[in-house]
């Protein structure tokens, strides 16, 4: 079967006996999930008492608070950044300590490297960029997928998107599930994984055409050797942050915005609020006076899905995995994982696993989760992997508490949610991937909110001139549609 339009991220490996067999095209695992500490803080806990007035407060130091803060240093103001957990980054987060390389347990892989300013902005940081691996391979139980499976695949994926495509024109905003095509045959349940929990960290049932649609290409093309939690805490470097210091609450009735916060209160011209969606919606930041309650149900329905990188340290490479082997496989259900094997050379792996699955595997506990990747690794390999396990660990992003969740995403007839986020409250501008209308679920869409947010902050306070409105959203990249098939970041086969 020819599936001559699919643009594929990678080249697809595929093999019968000893016959690797690479399609070469460029295959579509984008990036999936991961998470990490970072424990090689760039930034500096402020060491003075908390400065009581900015310019500008921003809270949270994510990708989009510190771009933020960059741009307000830019432009010669006084920033405040405020960061409730223990270090820099929020869902970038390299852990340098545990394995023999970094392990980013948060966002891994930076898609489309021609415009992305992660790329740029790492390699000003003296860090090494390096293309992300060359090969990905479908295993149907204990074999690798021949040739004539894996254009199957792809043949699948290919009509899948079409449909959720056609869809997304429809009258009504619908699932992505209603509208996948329902002879997907084998293949059904691996094309929903790869679309939905491992693009999104849904199911498809939880996912808006709409959303998914508007969702930029995600090419998977680097990863940052040092770990992108790493670039995150290089780049704010010198900024005024304050850890351990959560926001409880706003006050933004007046002229000035006041924040409380463990610390104290700061006092600022305007602030930028960079939390989660999901932080915001359970709200735990609380406002006097009250948000206008759309803003509050924009977050909830911008929900974020369940995505989690289990680390195992195989020595030995019992699985007899190349180096940077990316694996998925052929399932019947959701209950599946992507394997990225045997990192830069090493013998780390990680299994991630996402979506309700995922979910509620991480809900049982790290144990749990170790317990399934070692199982599912032998169901694939054969290999006795719990042997082998000479370390592990495992993200539980739906338990961190300044962040519980993954990655966000629209539920059916929700992605005009997306816009209000991004209209401002008085002195209060929301910035973080949520906000974002193409590039949500990644790290270059939080660094432009929050360059956006920013400059939205800047011109209320009379410290920027433009014709362009305070509010405007950040600048819509093209959507490339040379690709039906858009493999994830932590979401796609990368996210
Ligand atoms: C497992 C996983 C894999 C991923 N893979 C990729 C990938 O490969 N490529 C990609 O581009 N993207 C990926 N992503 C998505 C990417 O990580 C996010 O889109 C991006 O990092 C979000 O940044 P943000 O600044 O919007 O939010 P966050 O990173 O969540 O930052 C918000 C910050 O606010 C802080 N905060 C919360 N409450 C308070 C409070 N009350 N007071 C003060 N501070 C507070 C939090 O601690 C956090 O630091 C992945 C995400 C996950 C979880």
């Amino acid at each position: 079967m020819r599936c001559g339009k699919v643009r594929l991220l990678f080249p697809l490996s595929s093999s019968s006996g000893n016959h690797d067999m690479t399609i070469t095209r460029r295959s579509f695992l984008s990036a999936s999930a991961a998470v990490a500490l970072t424990p090689a803080l760039g930034a500096r806990a402020l060491a003075a008492p908390l400065p009581r007035e900015a310019d500008i407060v921003v809270i949270g130091a994510g990708a989009a608070g510190i771009a933020a803060a960059r741009r307000i240093v830019a432009q010669n103001r006084k920033v405040i950044v405020v960061e409730a957990s223990g270090q820099v980054g929020g869902r970038c987060l390299t852990d340098s300590a545990t394995f023999e390389v970094p392990f980013d347990r948060g966002a891994r892989w930076i898609h489309n490297p021609d415009t992305n300013p992660m790329v740029r902005l790492a390699r000003a940081a003296g860090l090494d960029i390096h293309t992300a691996p060359a090969g990905q391979k479908v295993r149907i139980g204990r074999r690798n997928a021949r040739a004539g499976e894996t254009e199957e695949f792809l043949a699948a994926l290919v009509r899948a998107n079409r449909a959720i495509d056609d869809a997304s024109r429809g009258k009504i905003d619908v699932s992505c599930a209603s509208a996948l095509p329902k002879d997907l045959g084998d293949w059904a349940g691996t094309a929903e994984f790869v679309l939905g929990a491992n693009f999104a960290g849904k199911d498809l049932k939880d996912i808006s055409v709409i959303d998914k649609v508007r969702a930029q290409d995600r090419i998977a093309a680097l990863a940052c050797r040092q770990g992108l939690g790493t670039l995150i805490a290089k780049l704010a470097e010198g900024l005024p942050v304050s850890l351990s210091t959560p926001a409880s609450r706003i006050n933004w009735g007046s002229r000035d915005v006041t924040v409380d916060t463990s610390g104290g209160k700061i006092t600022a011209r305007a602030a930028v609020i960079t939390v989660s969606s999901n932080v915001l919606a359970e709200g735990n930041i609380k406002f006097d006076s009250p948000i206008p309650k759309r803003y509050i149900d924009a977050a909830a329905k911008l929900s974020l899905g369940s995505y989690d990188r289990i680390a195992l340290q195989l020595p030995g490479n019992p699985l007899g995995l190349s180096r940077d082997d990316i694996i998925i496989e052929q399932s019947t259900s959701t209950r599946t994982a992507l394997l990225f094997a045997n990192m830069g050379g090493s013998s780390l792996c990680s299994i991630d696993v996402a979506g309700s699955f995922g979910s509620d595997l991480a809900a049982q506990g790290e144990r749990a989760m170790v317990a399934f990747a070692v199982e599912w690794l032998g169901k694939l390999f054969g290999s006795d992997a719990a042997a082998a396990v000479k370390k592990s660990s495992a993200t539980r992003w739906n338990a961190a508490p300044y962040v519980l969740g993954a990655m966000s995403s629209a539920a059916p007839g929700s992605q005009p949610s997306r816009k209000i986020l991004t209209d401002p409250i008085g002195c209060m501008f929301f910035a973080g991937e949520a906000t974002h209308e193409t590039l949500w679920g990644t790290v270059d869409g939080a660094w432009e909110s929050g360059e956006r947010a920013a400059e939205a902050a800047l011109r209320r306070i009379g410290a920027l001139r433009d014709t362009e409105p305070a509010s405007s959203p950040a600048p819509v990249r093209r959507r490339r549609r040379v690709a039906p098939i858009r493999p994830a970041g932590p979401t796609g086969f990368f996210n």
